[in-house]
């Protein structure tokens, strides 16, 4: 393989916060070591649409502190065919571009996969996603600020739950993964947390609700991730069982925006930075990752074969016993 002269860099699949400071990173250590950058924009489709720009150290100027993605993200149908990756394998020559990062999660990082595999193309993964949800990595870009946001808006209706004494169930992201819910329900002082991988009884949950209003609690907050079930359902029945008044809360996309924390930024720099030496290196296929504070690389196979440990029981037990 010759030497590395000029990478691409692009954002794939759900936006997260983070995804800036990782691009601005790419671009400066890039610019560094003498190497060209280009940007893609919205993910795969500028890709194969050959929509791009040059970037250099000023065009990320005042980028680390914003949410969201400059580059754009975009999910491409057209990429996870064939026919889409030869596109995209043809704009990547035409513009001389000899390496890839990709910033994004699993499914990007199974588009990546099969394209570096086919072509022979190097490429190396920067995982971003809210869930925290890639195997082989402590923490993705985005959950750090998704659970802080999330946490923000739960305290404040602990405010009226308290004032008010209600029942609040309260909607979180996490269509497969309760990673949000117990994070946000363990931080937040939460009585009681509803996920995806765990089954619940809501006989068992209307009964501690009404063993808590015997011992005097005044306020309840139940977290629901959106891949357990609607907020408005579990509330209505709580309701029908327990005859307590109950509120509805779906956080939705808010969770996704907002300043990126300190945590996502400095991650973010820490991926940048590394994603561009593993190219150089002569790596490929792989994504970065922290593990006990450490910057390791993971096959893309193993990320994406292999799932997250979520230590949901020390949660939902700890949990119960701070409630
Ligand atoms: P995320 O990266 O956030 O998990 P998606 O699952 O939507 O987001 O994946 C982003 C894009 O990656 C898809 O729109 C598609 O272009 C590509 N992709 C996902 N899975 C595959 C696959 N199995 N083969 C090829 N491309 C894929």
């Amino acid at each position: 393989m010759g030497k590395i002269k000029r990478i691409g860099v692009l954002t794939s699949g759900g936006d997260s916060a983070g995804m800036n400071a990782a691009i601005r990173a790419v671009v400066r250590t890039a610019t560094v070591k003498k190497i060209e950058v280009v940007g893609f924009i919205r993910g795969y489709e500028g890709l194969i649409n050959a929509d791009y720009r040059r970037m250099d150290s000023r065009s990320v100027s005042g980028i680390v502190n914003l949410g969201g993605t400059v580059l754009k993200t975009a999910r491409s149908k057209r990429f996870a065919a064939k026919e889409g990756r030869r596109q995209a394998y043809a704009t990547l020559k035409n513009l001389s571009i000899d390496g890839l990062v990709v910033i994004g999660g699993d499914g990007s990082f199974r588009g990546a996969e099969k394209f570096g595999r086919e072509y022979n193309f190097p490429v190396i993964g920067i995982p971003g996603t809210i869930d925290n949800d890639i195997a082989g990595t402590d923490f993705t870009l985005g959950s750090d600020t998704a659970v802080n946001v999330a946490l923000d808006a739960v305290d404040k209706i602990r405010d009226t739950a308290t004032s008010m004494e209600r029942i609040f169930v309260i909607e979180v992201m996490g269509r497969n993964s309760g990673y949000i819910a117990l994070q946000v329900a363990l931080a937040g002082g939460c009585e009681e947390v509803l996920i995806p991988e765990r089954n619940f009884n809501i006989n068992k949950v209307c009964e501690s609700i009404t063993e808590g209003n015997i011992r005097g609690k005044i306020s309840w907050i139940v977290i629901v991730a959106e891949g357990r079930g609607k907020a408005a359902d579990i509330a209505d029945r709580i309701h029908k069982i327990t005859g307590l008044e109950t509120r509805v809360t779906v956080l939705g996309h808010i969770q996704r925006g907002g300043r990126p924390t300190y945590a996502d930024r400095v991650l973010g720099a820490k991926f940048g930075s590394f994603a561009v030496e593993l190219l150089l290196k002569g790596q490929t296929l792989k994504t970065t990752g922290i593990k006990s504070q450490k910057l390791v690389s993971i096959d893309f196979n193993y990320a994406i074969k292999n799932k997250k440990l979520l230590e949901a029981d020390s949660y939902l037990k700890l949990i119960k016993i701070l409630t």
